[in-house]
């Protein structure tokens, strides 16, 4: 595995970080021994860098696969609050159900621009505080927005930013897939430290893995990339793909043969941008939400990118 300086925070990270949000309840729902099970296998491959959020109810199973290992995991985490009771909360309940008296990075999560950031900066404060108090490293944000890569840029108090961005530039919102790549630069050049989210535009680019990822790993300001892993073969994947050697092509052919399905967020707005772009006429509308026909869908991932909301992903 490859490390790098995430941004001036003096943690070195893996380049590959693991995405936790694919085994948590919200996705794959694997049992807890299962899903320890995974993640510690990233961990004894060289992996050291674990994204999760409160959202993503994965504590347990990251608590669980760090018992006993005997390296350093660097932690990244993030939640919805903007006061600072509900942002000392979040902390706490993080501290609690990992099992450890600090978390490395801790951030406010999907922030669209500078005035969302100003909007929680009640909830900065607390992390301020604890940063001085030691049970917080570093403060980041995540965004899926140009403006929001640009206005945590402006902000001293953040050290971290995790961006979305992917060779097709899906999910990007307020901009293009250059503006995004402008914004890193500028985020970079301001000292913070930066790792990429959605590399594989949630599934829809797994036909185009290893170019997504030579893309995504040709972004010199990145130190690292976080990818949703489920299962022990995508693991054997990724990490072998990110320290930069030849997968063997019977790993290659188990990952292709796993088992895949849409998966429809619960936050559609029912606008029908997917259906009109479905060729496989795989999806409607039922109680004013996107649903998706199994029988028909051919998991081609071509709906996900004109969905204005990054509702839909290949799981
Ligand atoms: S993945 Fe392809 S076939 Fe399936 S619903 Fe989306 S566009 Fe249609
Ligand atoms: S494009 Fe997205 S928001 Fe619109 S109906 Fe489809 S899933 Fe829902």
């Amino acid at each position: 595995m490859l490390y790098r300086l995430l941004g001036e925070t003096k943690m070195e990270v893996s380049r590959l970080c693991f995405g936790a949000l694919t085994i948590g309840s919200l996705q794959a729902n694997l049992p807890l021994a299962e899903g320890a099970g995974v993640i510690r296998s990233a961990l004894e491959s060289g992996v050291n860098f674990i994204d999760t959020a409160e959202l993503y109810d994965t504590y347990k199973y990251i608590r669980q696969a760090i018992q006993g290992f005997e390296r350093d995991v660097i932690i990244a985490s993030k939640c919805y609050a903007y006061t600072y009771e509900g942002m000392r909360e979040s902390v706490e309940k993080a501290l609690k159900e990992l099992g450890r008296d600090y978390i490395d990075i801790f951030m406010l999560h999907e922030q669209e621009s500078i005035l969302t950031i100003k909007g929680h900066w009640e909830a900065i404060e607390y992390l301020i505080k604890a940063k001085e108090q030691g049970t917080v490293r570093a403060i980041g944000i995540s965004t899926h927005h140009v403006e929001g890569v640009l206005g945590a840029a402006s902000i001293p108090e953040i050290d971290v930013i995790h961006p979305l961005i992917n060779i097709a530039g899906i999910g990007i919102r307020g901009g293009t897939l250059e503006d995004m790549l402008k914004a890193i630069k500028t985020a970079a050049k301001a000292g913070k430290g930066l790792y990429a989210m959605k590399a594989l535009g949630g599934g829809n680019l797994l036909e185009r893995t290893e170019e997504a990822f030579d893309f995504i790993l040709g972004i010199p300001e990145f130190a690292s990339v976080a990818v949703g892993m489920r299962t022990q073969e995508e693991v054997a994947y990724n990490t072998r793909l990110f320290s930069g050697q030849r997968v063997p092509e019977q790993i290659k052919s188990a990952v292709r043969r796993l088992p895949r399905r849409l998966h429809l967020e619960n936050w559609c707005t029912g606008c029908g941008k997917c259906i009109l772009r479905c060729r496989s006429a795989a999806l409607s509308l039922s109680g004013g939400r996107a649903v998706v026909d199994s029988q028909h869908c051919t998991l081609c991932g071509y709906c996900g990118s004109v969905c204005p909301n990054f509702c839909i992903k290949v799981i």
